[in-house]
């Protein structure tokens, strides 16, 4: 019986650390909230090479996740009230803010129904290229250049290195590499010519991945108007901002500000860094973003809010609602007290 008790702690515990989902459960038992960050909503697909599976859930697991937090009572707010909580340091309720980068089609057609049933509020961050069809989604260009292809030639640090692409396996391996590989490449063309070059030499339309994946201006509209959407920017390129020069980080942040309030004729006061990491948006990027007028910007570092934050509004972190990681299982075992329990009974056990 200890043996089983010891097994299911172990396992429960493992489900914790090695899922990532101490992430969910520290918003909630510490803290004041959270900032879910997630890209595309859209059920599952049979394909073993999913590369960027991490950046989509099935609605399942949103509604889950959603269900969960209503059964905690934990209030499901907006930006601007995740502003005004930290600005006026009210904590009495926890909260959860959940945001969608990138614009994506079915945020509108998966996202969105699930979001209603819970009437719970959402953020979409827009890059204003993908919103005019004219985008480069790179990481999704290399997924399907890797899908079709079964070896890769590829110039990297100057010699052409054959990569094999044969295999599920071997086209994760080829993935990573590649993926690795472009976003240390010193500026955006570089990544653009490259992938360009890949998509040219493997017949992959990549023009036609952003009108396919992303939602027009004309989609936005109606989108727009719902009263549980927010839509925030995104940029003009979705370009890593820490590498581009002053002047142009600065007007991918205001530009694409004007065109999306220009298209959409509402305010756009909330921004979320492309990428996200430390990489992509450090100090520089946090001044730039508030000069520009935002009242909030999301980064993707992990972690929850805390009553520090009010002092660093365009620097907030974003829990990720990891695709590779959709056990619903976990939600409750989290947020119960099971977990707490749990860490209790696992100390007991390591006394004894
Ligand atoms: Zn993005």
């Amino acid at each position: 019986m200890k043996q089983f008790r010891n097994n299911v702690i172990r396992a429960g515990l493992e489900a914790l650390y090695f899922t990532g989902a101490h992430y969910l459960l520290r918003p909630i038992f510490a803290g004041v909230g959270a900032i879910f960050m997630l890209h595309h909503v859209r059920p599952r697909r049979d394909a073993q090479f999913q590369p960027n599976r991490h950046l989509e859930v099935a609605p399942e697991f949103l509604r889950a996740m959603l269900a969960h937090l209503r059964s905690r009572d934990i209030d499901i707010i907006t930006m601007d009230e995740v502003r005004r909580r930290l600005v006026e340091r009210e904590f009495s309720r926890r909260f959860a803010c959940f945001t969608l980068d990138d614009g994506y089609r079915d945020n509108r057609n998966f996202a969105l129904p699930v979001m209603r049933e819970f009437d719970a509020p959402s953020t979409v961050y827009i890059a204003s290229d993908f919103a005019q069809g004219t985008g480069r989604l790179w990481w999704i260009a290399l997924e399907m250049v890797i899908a079709k292809a079964s070896f890769i030639d590829v110039a990297i640090g100057g010699a052409v290195t054959r990569l094999d692409t044969g295999t599920p396996a071997a086209k994760q391996a080829a993935f990573d590499r590649l993926h690795d590989w472009l976003r240390g490449l010193p500026g955006e063309h570089d990544i653009q010519h490259e992938i360009g070059a890949l998509c040219a030499r493997h017949g992959v339309d990549e023009t036609a991945i952003c009108r396919e994946l992303c939602m027009s201006w004309d989609e936005l509209k109606p989108f727009a108007d719902d009263p549980l959407i927010t839509i925030g920017a995104h940029t003009i390129t979705h370009c890593n901002l820490a590498r581009q020069p002053e002047e142009i980080a600065a007007r991918e942040m205001a530009l694409s500000r004007a065109r999306i309030e220009d298209a959409l004729q509402r305010p756009v006061v909330h921004l979320a860094y492309p990428y996200g990491d430390r990489i992509a948006a450090g100090p520089r990027e946090f001044a730039l973003a508030h000069a520009a007028g935002y009242k909030t910007a999301v980064t993707t570092r992990p972690g929850m809010m805390f009553p520090e934050n009010a002092g660093h509004l365009t620097a907030l972190p974003r829990v990720s609602l990891n695709g590779n990681y959709q056990d619903t299982r976990i939600l409750p075992v989290l947020t119960s007290g099971a977990a707490t329990a749990m860490w209790n009974g696992f100390r007991r056990i390591d006394a004894a």
